[in-house]
């Protein structure tokens, strides 16, 4: 029984008290599912249990649509896109899908007449965070935009049972808190353990011929787990697609345990269940070396693994063979990570399936493409040829196999060059053993993406420059995007409001229609309302702030926001040495005409990157000195605002006034927040890395603020010799400040405290702090001046906004649907289940 089975007659546009959306059906559904879901009344219900019952009274309007979605996927005829990711930052859905499903305004009253808040059951969501940053947070976009353009897909990942780490603030310090993210239960997932899988680790492999005589290679895994599937709906904007990201949990097999009961091990068997599922247990954070993590490498075969068979076994249900696969699934790698995919899938033909060698690494190359999200060589993923070959032997074969076809066809282009040989090839031989597994996902896929388009020249020229004159055609670009519907609809609706009445709603789904924009800038009514929003939305952040940091600060001074990962790369310590040089300024001359400021900054350190942990410190020391000093009066605040997260953030983005966009120059693929910010009518203080070269051509040059170093210069600084302590000695400023903080000014005293950061800088300095110092300050002077002039602002406030619909999600995605996937939108036909349709059970 299907949908499509359903003859139109049966099929009744149905919306029964389950699923309708009138108020007053919403009301009623939402206390059924108080009552028989959750098993609570009003009297004993927490605001937890209301979240619960509503989130449920939503899923059920999302069911219908993610069926008939499932139903469509398996279609013999219908292509799907398989996004592979170990990362999924999904923020959290509710809120999303009372947009996406368009009841955003019936919910809120249904909910205020059960004498509820809204508002205060959206902050009861545990947010999934199932992902470090940029790279989880861009593929969650992505999810948003492929079922708003009604692609078919679906996302696969890792079900960790703990998430990035909670951050705290103690003492100035990040403390990190595990997250429980399920402990209240997920009511938007379902289990579908039916559709388990088994997943082998280590062992050996061995050979046998088949009764018709033909050679066969076999491994025999040691360990064995399983792999359960939970799925949960992805809605598109106002459309029927609700495509599933399907994140995987491991789990000890029951065969495993049955064979240690028998030989009376009880205690030995659940042992191993609980080895089996430590597999999926936590996320692992993304700038330390994972070179030797094991359990690293285990999660990414594991759901790798898991969603390849997962993907055989549809298209083998849909009646073909697999000699077609790849016109069934477009496997998109998200980085590295997934890339054993590759290896795995010639397993899963040539092994399992008997595929011939050829055959399917044909079918392999046409159904992979990958996306580099890198620029440093070092973030570029190679495990040690023992450790691979202990954990995965038959995949380690596999490659050899791969490189051995490989180096043949490059000998031919290259004769006997070896240099170029041992550049190009999976392992890695100049010491200690290991497989590139960038390389592979370059050999293996017939597209190979960067995410902007100077990091994809810069890809060209370093860390795929062999790849790319050996397959100039391969290397490709797509832009990143991000979704408006959280990051406009959802977290700023007076905005889109305004945006609304002016120009229609199209723009949510159509960013480019923001242009229309362009001329109300000179409209001094418009520019007045716009002011209006940005001031009430930093307001509600100044509200934030107070309650979770005790700071208050003024909604009229200028919001100067930098909120992404801590690390040295993105340069939050740049931007304290222009807080501390204004702070001396002020301290020198109380009369110099600047505008007040409040600097903003958020985000989480990885647990064993000390210089960054210690940049969290040095920001709180400076803002407990600035903040509280008489001389300055306010006119400049600091903020840790602490836990940055994708519920956090949305509030943030908002209220910007400058964003900060700081990292050298180079060493930053993309970013994403970049986009977020100027969406919501922030101006950029950038560097000329990543998509900030992009934004900046959008916006138009004079609507940002441009400084340091551009690429070529960082690359020509690097190479004659770079003296920090040179630049340092023949800038005053720069002394000053660096004095401060190496006297103990912001650390009681304490000179040892920030030794290592001012050691850094001054010894090494990787990111050129130094050296693009004097030039961010300057810019920051043109920043203040041109704040001065509120008109001004507004003006390209406004700009920024209409600018930038480039830098949408759906603009991402149809590209890549376009040039790499090969896939067309499909509208999902909505014929209705129906609880009455006896039918439903024939
Ligand atoms: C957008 C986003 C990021 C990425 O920000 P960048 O400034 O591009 O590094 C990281 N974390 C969260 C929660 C985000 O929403």
């Amino acid at each position: 029984m299907t949908v499509t089975d359903l003859s139109a007659t049966q099929a009744v546009q149905f919306e029964d008290n389950r699923t309708g959306r009138s108020v007053e059906t919403i009301k009623r559904a939402f206390a059924d599912n108080l009552f028989y879901v959750q098993g609570k009344i009003p009297a004993t219900a927490s605001q937890n249990d209301y979240y619960m019952a509503l989130a449920y009274t939503v899923r059920d309007r999302l069911l219908q649509r993610w069926l008939a979605t499932a139903e469509t996927c398996m279609q013999p005829q219908v292509k799907v896109v398989a996004y592979l990711s170990a990362e999924f930052l999904e923020g959290p859905h509710l809120g999303n899908n009372l947009i996406n499903l368009g009841i955003y305004d019936e919910v809120k009253q249904a909910m205020t007449e059960s004498g509820l808040d809204l508002d205060v059951l959206l902050e009861q969501e545990e947010e999934p965070g199932l992902g470090n940053g940029g790279l989880g947070r861009l593929v969650a976009c992505y999810m948003d935009s492929l079922a708003t353009q009604e692609i078919p897909a679906i996302g696969y990942g890792i079900r960790y049972d703990f998430g990035i780490f909670e951050q705290e603030i103690c003492d100035g310090w990040q403390v990190e808190i595990t997250n429980k993210w399920l402990k209240f239960g997920n009511p938007w997932e379902i289990s579908r353990p039916e559709e388990s899988v088994l997943i082998g680790f280590g062992g050996h492999t061995d050979t046998f011929t088949d009764s018709e005589e033909r050679y066969h290679i076999r491994w025999v895994p040691h360990k064995v787990v399983k792999g359960i599937p939970y799925d949960t709906p992805i809605l598109g904007y106002r459309v029927n697609t609700a495509n599933t990201l399907r994140l995987w949990k491991a789990e000890a097999p029951e065969s495993f345990e049955f064979d240690a009961f028998n030989v009376g091990n009880y205690y030995d068997a659940v042992n191993q269940k609980v080895v089996s599922e430590s597999l999926t247990k936590v996320l692992y954070p993304d700038d330390e070396p994972i070179q030797g993590k094991q359990l690293r490498l285990e999660q990414q075969y594991f759901f790798v693994s898991c969603a390849l068979q997962d993907m055989i076994r549809i298209h083998l249900a849909t009646g073909k063979r697999l000699e077609c696969f790849s016109e069934k699934f477009a496997v998109q790698l998200n980085g590295t990570h997934p890339s054993i995919g590759i290896a795995e899938l010639m397993r899963l033909l040539v092994d399992e399936h008997h595929l011939d060698w050829n055959k399917a690494w044909d079918i392999t190359q046409k159904t992979f493409a990958y996306t580099s999200h890198t620029l440093l060589p070092e973030a570029l993923e190679k495990w040690s040829l023992s450790l691979f070959e202990s954990l995965l032997p038959r995949h380690l074969e596999i490659i050899y196999e791969i490189n051995q076809r490989f180096l043949d066809v490059l000998r031919l282009k290259y004769f006997n060059d070896g240099k170029k040989l041992s550049q190009l090839s999976l392992i890695d031989e100049s010491g200690e053993k290991f497989v590139r597994m960038a390389h592979l996902a370059c050999v293996g896929s017939h597209t190979v993406n960067g995410v902007a388009a100077l990091q994809s020249n810069l890809l060209k020229q370093t860390v795929l420059q062999d790849f790319h004159e050996l397959w100039p055609e391969k290397l490709t670009h797509v832009t990143n995007g991000v979704t408006p519907r959280r990051w406009m609809a959802l977290s700023n609706p007076q905005l889109t409001d305004l945006i609304s009445q002016k120009i229609g709603d199209r723009w949510i789904t159509h960013l480019q229609d923001l242009k229309q924009l362009e001329p109300l800038a000179e409209d001094p009514t418009f520019r007045a309302a716009w002011q209006q929003v940005k001031r009430l939305k930093k307001q509600a952040l100044a509200q934030r702030i107070l309650d979770r940091t005790g700071i208050t600060v003024n909604p009229d001074s200028m919001f100067d926001i930098q909120v992404k990962r801590i690390r040295e790369c993105n340069r939050q310590h740049l931007n304290v040495l222009h807080i501390i040089t204004l702070y001396n300024r002020l301290k020198q001359n109380s009369d110099l005409d600047l505008p007040e400021r409040t600097f903003i900054f958020a985000g989480k350190a990885a647990p064993d990157n000390f210089l960054a942990k210690l940049i969290i410190k040095l920001i709180t020391s400076v803002g407990d000195v600035v903040n509280n000093d008489p001389d300055i009066q306010d006119r400049i605040k600091v903020v840790f605002l602490p836990d940055f997260n994708v519920t956090n953030s949305q509030p943030v983005y908002p209220a910007a006034d400058l964003s900060e966009q700081i990292s050298t120059a180079g060493k930053e693929a993309s970013g994403t927040g970049n986009m977020k910010l100027s969406l919501n009518g922030a101006l950029t203080i950038g560097t000329l890395g990543g998509a900030n070269v992009e934004i900046r051509e959008a916006v138009g040059v004079e609507n940002f603020f441009l400084f340091g170093l551009a690429v070529d210069e960082v690359v020509q600084i690097e190479a004659q010799g770079y003296s920090p302590r040179e630049y340092c000695e023949h800038n005053p400023d720069l002394l000053l400040a660096m004095h401060r903080i190496e006297s103990g000014f912001f650390s009681h005293g304490d000179r040892n405290l920030f030794r290592p950061l001012v050691d850094a800088l001054l010894c090494h300095d990787p990111y050129l702090l130094c050296a693009d110092y004097q030039s961010y300050i300057e810019c920051q002077e043109q920043v203040s001046q041109a704040y001065l002039d509120p008109d001004h602002w507004v003006r390209m406030s406004i700009l920024n906004t209409a600018r930038v619909g480039y830098f949408s999600s759906d603009r991402s995605i149809r590209e890549y649907a376009e040039n790499i996937w090969h896939v067309p939108s499909i509208p999902i036909e909505m014929n209705y289940y129906t609880q009455d349709d006896t039918a439903l059970f024939n």
